[in-house]
């Protein structure tokens, strides 16, 4: 994606799950601690999901049997397993292979297209994730294993930001870098087609982990690559 910061965008600056640094800005009402999702209540019920869209669909006043909507609810229902294929797993799986290379430089795969869906309102969040490490002791992994991690956290019901700190956990928690750092672009259906009707907007939310927090200089060297397209 060419423009990172084009257009209208909300900046959420994410801190990490133990509380935002000092030398962080703090945005106020936009600024939103890294909440774990809790355990599972029950395994995926397609039935379940498609007994759900009959009721939906008598709730807006449509007849489920008539013929363009009789398939509808078990349609939707697959779609949704397909959604959230990545429930229940978890993210840092993704890492199953490791090298060891000479580099302790930032690796850094910018624009890796993801779709989730918001838990608030059931409908798409659309965007791009650039995900950058810098390896401890030339500890690596293949660059795929980025956007599998990207994807296995996009697959459920998520909200941007804790996705945005799933990633950026994963990485820390497999490759033990010296430093991570993930930024999150997106554009939410729920702001773009209802309530405040602004399509366009993107909303942006960072994870920053080990020396990509602790040093401004890493830090902006890493936001300029980042933002340069
Ligand atoms: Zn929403």
């Amino acid at each position: 994606m060419g423009e990172v910061l084009g257009g209208p965008t909300a900046t959420v600056n994410q801190p990490d799950c133990a509380g935002a640094s000092a030398d962080r800005p703090v945005l106020g009402a936009l600024e939103m601690a890294c909440v774990r999702a809790l355990p599972l209540m029950n395994t995926v019920d397609p039935e379940k999901i498609a007994s759900g869209v009959r009721l939906m669909l008598e709730g807006m006043g449509e007849n489920p049997q008539r013929e363009g909507l009789l398939e509808t609810p078990a349609r939707v229902a697959r779609m949704y397993q397909e959604l959230i294929a990545g429930l229940g797993l978890d993210p840092a799986d993704e890492i199953t292979c490791q090298f060891q290379e000479n580099i302790d430089e930032l690796v850094l795969v910018r624009d890796i297209p993801f779709a989730s869906i918001c838990e608030h309102h059931l409908v798409p969040f659309i965007g791009v994730a650039h995900v950058g490490y810098i390896p401890r002791a030339g500890k690596i992994t293949g660059l795929s294993k980025l956007a599998r991690v990207v994807e296995t956290a996009a697959r459920r019901l998520q909200v941007q930001e804790r996705m945005t700190c799933e990633i950026a956990d994963a990485l820390m928690s497999r490759l033990d870098p010296l430093g991570v750092v993930v930024v999150l672009e997106a554009e939410h259906f729920c702001m773009s087609i209802r309530g405040i009707k602004k399509p366009g907007s993107k909303t942006v939310t960072s994870a920053l982990r080990g020396s990509v927090q602790s040093s401004q200089a890493t830090r902006a060297e890493i936001m300029s690559l980042i933002s340069r397209g």
